[in-house]
């Protein structure tokens, strides 16, 4: 629950900045060192938001693997299996560079549309078309 409530404030954050809008969809990344079950974070983000002000809000994880850069020769490389030999040159020593991130990658935002005048506002769509 807890990452959830940390994304949607994140979401709520970048809201306040662009007062009217509507979030649609957050995109987030997880390394999977993270220590984060992406279907319990989905479950969790749906049981917050539902009912809220933010129900219908959908959140695209990305799950990444860890990546690597080998100290001999340079190679970065995804790690499998917690494996942690270069696919380059076999060495056993590579550096780890990535695999515990969680960070947002965008956020899908409605623009305001004006509820009295949304007749006015479609035709005018219409029209820049
Ligand atoms: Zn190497």
């Amino acid at each position: 629950m807890g990452i959830a409530n940390s994304i949607l404030e994140g979401v709520a954050k970048e809201l306040r900045r662009r007062p009217g809008n509507r979030a649609v969809k957050v995109g987030v990344r997880i390394g999977e060192l993270a220590g984060v079950d992406p279907d319990a974070l989905s479950f969790a983000f749906e049981a917050l938001t539902v009912d809220t002000d933010f129900a219908g809000l959908a959140i695209d994880i990305e799950y990444v693997r860890p990546r690597s850069r080998c100290r001999e020769c340079n190679r970065e490389f995804e790690v499998r299996n917690y494996e942690s030999l270069c696919p380059g040159c076999g060495s056993l020593s590579p550096e780890r560079i990535s695999g515990d991130e969680l960070e947002f990658k965008y956020l899908e935002l409605e623009e305001p549309e004006s509820a009295e005048d949304e007749r006015a506002e479609r035709e005018l769509e219409v029209e820049k078309k």
